[in-house]
């Protein structure tokens, strides 16, 4: 029997060699994110001339990816549009306000950091040991929609990726009885701001290997000490495994949230069921009040 040892070619041997492929695939990757979001913008006409755009940064990966990919895409873009950052600094205990503004100064983006004690409304109205993020949420974007509206900005763009797309859509499904998910482009309840997510179309390991490629200084959001709500991990538990088993079922999944087909589906308000068959005139009563006529 041939005892050589199988040589890998795949794996780079000298350490030059190693660097060469990390700098290779680090720029496929840094491509591939710009491309997704190029393809989102486009695919929903996100950012149109002159466009004055409000990006929110709360020191998670997704946030930084999200700043530095339309950064790097303002440069290049058919259209010119205005690019501001804003974190709300909540008052969460130990929360470290130097990292943003520092950051933010040192690559030359405008930026504004809101002040607002969010945490102490959201302590006091959350019972201990329940989770605390829809309420902490829902003031979040109350501050951050207000401050835009005010300012002028007419595009808000949130961070929220693929996996958080999907994941939304699953809990909503399992657990709120409807098929919905989180657009990437929206009208805000209010109907003052239109809101983006540039990072639709991206994976999240794809972010999460570019954070720590580029070594954002990354603020932890569990400075509140609150728990991640248990639908949702369990859900991203159940996403995890099926990426897993089945990798790229997670990308079909997502392709089938932009390929409805409303006539396949069961939503009287979606399509007109009724109407098939040319039917109209007033709806017979079929649930027949009165006694039953087999008793
Ligand atoms: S983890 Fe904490 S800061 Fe983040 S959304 Fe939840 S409550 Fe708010």
């Amino acid at each position: 029997m041939d005892a050589t040892p199988l040589l890998d070619f795949r794996t780079p041997r000298t350490p030059a060699a190693r660097v060469e492929r990390d700098r290779v695939e680090s720029n496929k990757l840094a491509k591939r994110l710009r491309r997704e979001v190029g393809r989102a913008i486009q695919d929903y006409r996100m950012i149109e001339e002159g466009d004055r755009v409000m990006v929110c940064l709360s020191g998670g990966k997704d946030s930084y990816t999200m700043l530095d990919v339309l950064m790097q895409l303002q440069a290049k873009a058919p259209v010119r549009f205005e690019l501001h950052a804003v974190n709300l600094d909540q008052k969460q205990p130990d929360f470290p306000e130097h990292i943003l503004p520092e950051y933010l100064k040192a690559k030359g983006v405008a930026y504004t950091i809101l002040e607002q004690d969010t945490y102490s409304v959201v302590k006091r109205n959350i019972p201990e040991g329940k989770t605390m993020c829809s309420l902490c949420s829902r003031l979040r974007r109350g501050a951050l929609y207000t401050f835009a509206h005010e300012k002028g900005f007419n595009k808000i763009a949130l961070g929220h990726h693929r996996d958080d797309i999907l994941a939304t859509f699953f809990l909503n499904l399992f657990f709120g009885g409807k098929l919905s998910a989180m657009p990437p482009k929206l009208l805000s309840d209010d109907g003052r701001n239109i809101v983006i997510r540039p990072l639709s179309y991206c994976r999240e390991p794809d972010i999460a290997e570019y954070a720590t490629q580029k070594a954002f200084p990354i603020i932890p959001c569990n400075l509140c000490g609150t728990q991640e709500n248990l639908q949702r991990k369990q859900v991203r538990k159940m996403m995890d495994a099926w990426e897993r088993e089945h990798p790229g079922r997670s990308e079909i999944i997502f392709k089938a949230l932009t390929n409805v087909a409303p006539s396949q589906l069961a939503d009287v308000n979606l399509f007109d069921f009724a109407g098939l068959g040319g039917v109209t005139g007033p709806v017979p009563d079929w649930l027949m009040p009165g006694p039953d006529p087999a008793g």
